[in-house]
């Protein structure tokens, strides 16, 4: 009965509840930094926002076209507003992509490890996925991404700075990257981070719109913005794809709250500015721990670490057990951990350090 494609999977675990865990573990607070959300919260003006939002609404449908959030992001990245699509999340971006372009033997291009929904969903239209690893460095290997494409290639994903590494590939090589690539494979650039880099202009592909049509670059509200609960992603799309994309997505997929919300969100530059900040001194910090104590760990540019972690799970158990909730999983012995704030990011160094000197 079942697709044969779907048969396999198993169902995506997702974060415990805080208020469970807590019960759990009988703590009066655990801290999450397995999941890479802002521990700054989020911009006070959504807060207000919603609270004057008319309630008399409910029963309508929201605005399908998102048109006050796609004018106001349009201005912010200066793109024309009908090269935007909106999703509920990122995640339905990724979704949408894969439903929209992939089919049986069409084959994808990933650099691994990466965000795992890019092949959760090419697996779910039967195309085919070929991860090419990263260089030991931890940074992608455009060259070889380029050297692996094929006449099956139909999708590239290439997440900039990249979850789980952290690491980031200039506009530049990307460039580079797109002269290699056919015009008929459509290559993706996950921007989910790339608030949180050192310099914007010499990472985001941003500028690379004008040139290729067989471009995309995707950005989120969860990270950066602090609004993970309210589920905004949006991407620029080709001029010439954008009535299919349009097509297959879903006509209502984003609630009126949830585009005031990002809307909000986006208008508090402040806000974002001083996340960004304390985001980039907590990487130095972080780095700077890692570095003298002997830790082996991947130059970041986004808002958590990937570093290997002798004994992981033990170690993030005992995190855990002090009420810090951390990401193993993704490779054996590396754990990634969003960094916090100042006096969280200095209580888990502590505990790290305690775990090796037991
Ligand atoms: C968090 C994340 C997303 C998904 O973001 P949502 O907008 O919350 O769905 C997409 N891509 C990457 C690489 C992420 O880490």
């Amino acid at each position: 009965m079942l697709k044969k494609t779907v048969s396999q999977l198993q169902p995506y675990v997702p974060e415990t509840p805080l208020p469970e865990l807590e019960e759990k573990l009988g703590l009066a607070k655990v801290v999450r930094l397995s999941a890479n959300e802002n521990p700054f919260g989020t911009s006070p003006k959504v807060q207000q926002a919603l609270q004057n939002w008319d309630f008399s609404n409910s029963r309508y449908y929201p605005d399908g076209d998102a048109s006050a959030l796609r004018q106001a992001v349009a201005e912010y990245i200066n793109v024309a507003p009908e090269r935007l699509l909106f999703g509920n999340g990122l995640d339905e971006v990724i979704e949408l992509v894969s439903r929209t372009f992939l089919e049986n033997t069409d084959e994808v291009l990933e650099l691994g490890p990466t965000f795992s929904e890019y092949k959760l969903h090419a697996q779910i239209e039967a195309a085919v996925v070929r991860d090419v690893s990263v260089q030991t460095d931890g940074i992608a290997d455009l060259t070889a991404l380029a050297a692996a494409i094929t006449p099956q290639t139909k999708l590239i994903w290439l997440c900039n700075p990249n979850n789980p590494t952290g690491t980031a590939v200039t506009c530049a090589a990307i460039a580079e990257f797109m002269a290699q690539v056919p015009e008929n494979v459509l290559v993706l650039i996950d921007e989910a981070y790339m608030d949180f880099v050192d310099d914007l202009t010499t990472y985001t592909a941003l500028p690379l719109l004008t040139q290729y049509a067989n471009l995309m670059v995707l950005r989120t509200f969860s990270k950066a913005y602090g609004l993970a609960n309210f589920r905004v992603g949006y991407a620029v799309m080709p001029p010439k794809l954008a009535p299919s994309l349009q097509s297959v997505r879903l006509p209502y997929n984003l609630g009126a709250v949830a585009q005031l919300a990002a809307k909000t969100a986006l208008a508090d530059q402040d806000f974002l500015q001083t996340t960004v900040t304390r985001v980039q001194k907590a990487r130095q910090q972080w780095e700077e721990f890692l570095q003298q104590n002997g830790f082996t760990f991947y130059r970041s540019q986004a808002n958590f670490t990937f570093f290997k972690a002798p004994q992981a799970l033990a170690l993030a158990d005992d995190l855990l057990h002090h009420g810090f909730i951390v990401r193993t999983g993704l490779r054996p012995d590396w754990l990634r951990i969003t960094f916090g704030t100042a006096e969280q990011n200095a209580k888990l160094q502590q505990l790290i350090l305690a775990f090796y000197q037991q």
